[in-house]
């Protein structure tokens, strides 16, 4: 059925905000828009509403299978020690509880996201996304840094993967973790055996991994040591986060480059032109004691911004609208319409969906939101970058 939703405000993303626009949608696709002096040829199943449309938001970096955390994992004055807490508690539960992961799934719903980027070590979240309507780029995440046998370690994560029944709306890759927990022969043979999907790797995150990739030395090593994972045969390579990767394949457009916190200008402008995207989690930066999310120089040097909220071990919520916030107080100069664009555009084309989702244009799918605006509202960009809560938000059908 063909419906024409009429808003005060429509951001189609793609252009300017339109005031009193509106939106055709049909079979669950976008089919027209527009301002007041043009008209919908067909007003059937009209609604009126005093409030924004916009594209459901992309979140480009969770972690739903560890939703069952939440609040457990006390911030730390250092992600090293931070990640020692994460971990003896992962130690106390055989598997990831299904629950949590489903009631997470629906709070992102309502918070307004419509695509995720979702991290896992246990494909543990890929039956409840199956189920529900968001969509995802599942990243099948590896760790191993003293791994005797890279190609087959992918080759059966693969298989495992291959496994799953294939779902139209999630789209599974084999992904690192980090520079510092994945060996350079398993990140060869990761960067190997990727098709034409996007790849996420955590980088740049903690002062400890930079120290770790100079010298070999700091909290990483002390870690892999007692994990009993170091391997004798690795020596330091002596080069920044993004040569490290860029040495072994994985610098390139399909490129997910999570947190970034620690990257100078000169590495930020490396990823701008090799067409990658940082994604920013500045909530969980300021919880695991990463640091303070350079937002403004993201933005500064040009490279492609997507927003994550990360897990629920280190966040409140996994509202974009939360993290949005954050981002324009950590940034003042940042216009908010360039945050809005990283929350959906920058989202959707990073992820692989940028053909679908993350703007409202003909042939897109109807994935839209509505959000509320009071009265005396002129910027509706500024108040939408405010921290905007689930009870002001509202699905198109
Ligand atoms: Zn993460």
């Amino acid at each position: 059925m063909r419906r024409v939703h009429r808003a005060r405000w429509v951001l189609p993303i793609a252009q300017p905000p339109i005031r009193d626009g509106w939106v055709a949608t049909e079979d669950q696709a976008i089919v027209g828009l527009g301002g007041p002096h043009t008209c919908p040829a067909d007003g059937a199943g009209e609604q009126i509403l005093d409030a924004a449309i916009l594209p459901g938001l992309v979140n480009a970096h969770t972690h739903l299978e560890l939703s069952w955390m939440r609040g457990q994992v006390a911030p730390a004055p250092n992600m090293p020690g931070w990640v020692e807490r994460l971990m003896a508690l992962r130690r106390t539960v055989g598997h990831e509880p299904p629950l949590p992961i489903v009631d997470a799934i629906a709070e992102a719903r309502a918070s307004g996201t419509t695509l995720l980027g979702d991290i896992t070590n246990t494909l543990a979240a890929y039956a409840p996304l199956a189920d529900s309507q968001m969509s995802a780029a599942v990243f099948r995440e590896l760790l191993g840094f003293n791994v005797s046998d890279s190609g087959g370690v992918v080759a059966t994560v693969r298989a495992q993967v291959e496994k799953r029944p294939p779902v139209a709306w999630l789209r599974p890759s084999i992904v690192p973790h980090a520079p510092y927990s994945v060996s350079p022969e398993l990140l060869d043979a990761i960067a190997a055996a990727q098709s034409n999907r996007p790849v996420s790797i955590h980088l740049a995150e903690s002062a400890e991994e930079i120290e770790f990739l100079q010298c070999g030395t700091g909290a990483w090593r002390t870690l892999l040591s007692a994990l009993r994972v170091w391997n004798d045969s690795w020596s330091p390579p002596g080069c920044s986060p993004v040569d490290y990767i860029e040495q072994h394949g994985l610098l390139n457009e399909r490129l997910v480059a999570v947190h970034c916190v620690q990257l100078g200008d000169a590495e930020l402008r490396k990823l701008a032109n090799a067409g990658a995207t940082v994604v920013t989690c500045p909530r969980s930066n300021r919880w695991t004691g990463a640091g303070r999310a350079p937002v403004e120089r993201f933005y500064a040097s040009g490279v492609r911004v997507a927003v994550g909220t990360d897990s629920l071990a280190s966040v409140e919520d996994l509202s974009v609208f939360s993290e949005l916030a954050l981002m324009r107080e950590l940034a003042p100069s940042v216009p908010p319409r360039a945050l809005l664009e990283s929350a959906t555009m920058h989202g959707a084309a990073a992820l692989g969906f940028g053909d679908e989702l993350g703007t409202i244009e003909a042939g897109k799918r109807a994935e839209l939101i509505a959000v509320l605006v009071p009265d005396g509202v002129d910027d509706v960009e500024e108040y939408l970058v405010s921290g905007i809560t689930a009870d002001r938000i509202q699905w198109l059908a």
